[in-house]
């Protein structure tokens, strides 16, 4: 009872003039004397106001609304449409064409939708909601990694696309780890400046457009070292946005991390320089530039960045 009262509205010890609404006349103030200040007033359901109501208003049937289908559940329902075998068949079918591909979910469809603060077109699978990002990334690892030839690897995936994860987790010879530290879908919540996982664990360690969010960047690329077996290697993407990287740990508000970093929630932006980054917390760096590798029209039909490099990271085997 106490939270909801609102001291501004009844200072202790004053007496309140509460409308009558039946139509008689006002109480009238008590004398002062009679007033004992020690008491404190009577908390009353009529006047008061929740206090997570008094900045938001909202009318009783929103309200009642929200506590049923509560935030959480909203978004279950909304990722479980979105995830739902149901929905990407009837996308499938939808969208249906042979203008676009998706390497994800091999899926071949009229074109890709828009997407991102800074819309852009021909961005998100209409089936499995991949991003550019994800398709070259995912063709990277079909096309020029060891993952899928059959031999036993320890695989930590950070911040877990779904579009990825479950063709990782689906295969019996990778002993597949998700990890986040919000998302109550990944397997263990981690801080990766603080992985709580012995040296050398994993052969290979995959994080996309994660480091962007986190103020001790390098602090969480020496921990991805320091988990990564010798011989192991680790692809950490981060989007390359300016000349050279810049950041400014005083700013703090999300407007001004929109305006200069261009997300809300990121604390920097990357430049080509990110690789000395890794290679100060001891990888070898192979800037891939795999997509160019490949032909314009493929580019074109799986909606792939042209600029988009990946970094690919070793531990040298000791
Ligand atoms: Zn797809």
């Amino acid at each position: 009872m106490v939270e909801f009262y609102q001291p501004e509205l009844f200072p202790a010890g004053q007496p309140r003039d509460i409308p009558d609404l039946l139509g008689h006349q006002a109480m009238p103030a008590l004398p002062d004397f009679l007033i004992d200040s020690s008491i404190p007033p009577r908390y009353d359901p009529v006047r008061t106001i929740p206090s997570s109501q008094v900045d938001r208003p909202m009318s009783n049937v929103t309200a009642a609304a929200r506590n049923v289908l509560g935030f959480k559940r909203r978004q279950q329902f909304r990722r479980w449409l979105r995830d739902s075998p149901i929905r990407k068949f009837v996308n499938r079918v939808t969208h249906l064409g042979t203008e676009r591909y998706c390497p994800c979910c091999r899926a071949s469809v009229r074109r890709f939708l828009p997407y991102g603060l800074e819309r852009r077109e021909e961005a998100r699978c209409p089936v499995c909601a991949a991003l550019e990002r994800h398709r070259l990334i995912w063709l990277y690892f079909t096309q020029k990694t060891d993952l899928f030839d059959g031999t036993p690897r320890k695989m930590l995936h950070v911040a877990p696309e779904p579009q990825l994860s479950r063709h990782f987790s689906s295969k019996e010879y990778i002993d597949y780890l998700s990890a986040d530290l919000m998302n109550p879908r990944a397997m263990v919540k981690m801080d990766i400046t603080d992985i709580q996982y012995p040296d050398n664990t994993f052969d290979v360690i995959y994080c996309s457009h994660v480091l962007e969010h986190v103020p001790d960047d390098r602090k969480a690329m020496r921990e991805f070292h320091r988990v990564l077996k010798p011989g192991g290697w680790a692809i950490l993407q981060v989007p390359i946005t300016a000349e050279t990287t810049f950041e400014d740990p005083t700013v703090t508000s999300p407007e001004e991390r929109e305006r200069l970093f261009g997300q809300h929630d990121h604390v920097r932006r990357y430049g080509p320089d990110y690789k000395d980054r890794l290679a100060d917390a001891g990888f070898s760096v192979k800037v891939d530039g795999f997509v160019r590798e490949l032909d314009e029209k493929e580019i074109a039909r799986m909606g792939l960045m042209q600029s988009e490099d990946v970094y690919f990271c070793t531990k040298p085997a000791e």
